[in-house]
């Protein structure tokens, strides 16, 4: 991965932001842009350099790690506030990551920074996370092949009399077996009435013939996700009212899917799921988002809503996952994690969605 460039694009941001020296205290920006694992640590970045502050557990792992990005590490004891203060010497003007630093955090910095202004700043590094280098494709992808090999490791569970919770478990155990770090959050199996909620838990509830099934779940592979929804219908199709909504969810998802490409609106995206599931009546069963960013974080910018006001751009890496949801008939998503390209997209996940 590029991690070099990272810190200078962030600074590039900052006369934008207003501010001279940013303190980066989101765990998950930090690792982006110098490439530290650990669970504490605090990032100063300046014109002109940048310094990790982290505790002495992360006293051997952090320097490596963070050598690529040129970050310097500190370890600090009681001389915390020395540390941080010395370094921004001269900068008037200090940002902070609005939607990370608790009011407790800012009352603290705030002591420690008794003549500079501290100044709210929003989605500095997001912002730059949405465009994935090859190294982070890379990742991804390695992340929805662990995903898609697990799925096809448990379809022979796809039957009536198997629980939610063990068809769950069977495709957890794909993803860790096969390499993954993690599942990228919580397996979603959900059948009969169960799928028609969106983010069900996997219940004891077991698979009943002709039962539609929903299941949403990831890896993670060096701290990169992935995210994929399949439908069933337990037995396979019978042309029934089942099989209608998942056709009809399926041409919604190919019509967003083909919307994809640099510089189409995000919300055009959505428009297209939303037109097709609103043609055959389904309007109002659609009830979220038509996608999300993926990365180091499951949902990530740019958000695919409908009002979304940005663009698609090469190297963002996104879901497409209309889905309908019917109360005690059950629900139906499709999703893919699919790379943005100057033309088109290409499919990061690639479970067969036929039947
Ligand atoms: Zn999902
Ligand atoms: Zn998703």
């Amino acid at each position: 991965m590029a991690l070099a460039g990272r810190l200078d694009g962030l600074r590039a941001g900052f006369d934008g932001a207003g501010v001279e020296a940013l303190v980066v205290t989101n765990l998950t920006n930090i690792r982006y842009l110098t490439g530290f694992t650990g669970s504490a640590g605090e990032l100063l970045v300046t014109a002109d350099a940048a310094l990790l502050v982290t505790d002495g557990r992360y006293a051997e792992q952090a320097p490596p790690q963070v050598a690529d990005s040129g970050t310097e590490v500190a370890i600090a004891g009681t001389d915390r506030r020395s540390l941080v203060v010395d370094r921004l010497h001269g900068s008037d003007r200090v940002g902070l990551e609005a939607g990370s630093v608790t009011w407790a955090e800012q009352r603290r910095l705030a002591g420690w920074f008794e003549g500079a202004d501290l100044v709210p700043t929003e989605g500095l590094v997001e912002e730059l996370r949405q465009v994935k280098d090859a190294g982070e494709v890379a990742r991804i992808e390695a992340a929805a092949a662990i995903a898609d090999a697990a799925l096809a490791d448990s379809v022979e569970l796809l039957v009536a009399g198997v629980s939610e919770r063990d068809l769950a478990a069977a495709i957890d155990h794909g993803i860790r077996t096969r390499g993954a770090d993690d599942r990228a959050f919580e397996t979603i199996v959900a059948t009969g009435s169960n799928s028609a909620l969106p983010h069900a838990r996997p219940t004891d509830r077991t698979l009943g013939q002709g039962d539609l099934v929903v299941c949403d779940f990831g890896a993670v592979v060096d701290g990169y996700r992935s995210d994929m929804t399949r439908s069933f219908r337990v037995g396979g199709p019978s042309g029934g009212r089942e099989d209608e909504l998942r056709d009809a969810v399926r041409e919604a998802q190919a019509a967003g899917l083909a919307c994809v490409a640099d510089g189409v609106p995000l919300a055009e995206v959505d428009a297209a799921c939303r037109g097709v599931l609103a043609a055959a009546g389904l309007a109002d069963a659609f009830i979220h988002g038509t996608g999300h960013g993926v990365g180091l974080d499951i949902h990530e910018a740019p958000a695919l809503s409908g009002s979304a006001t940005g663009t698609l751009r090469t190297g963002h890496v996104v879901t497409v996952e209309p889905g309908v949801y019917l109360t005690g008939l059950g629900g139906v998503r499709w999703e893919d994690t699919v790379l943005v390209t100057a033309d088109g997209h290409r499919a990061l996940t690639r479970a067969p969605k036929a039947d």
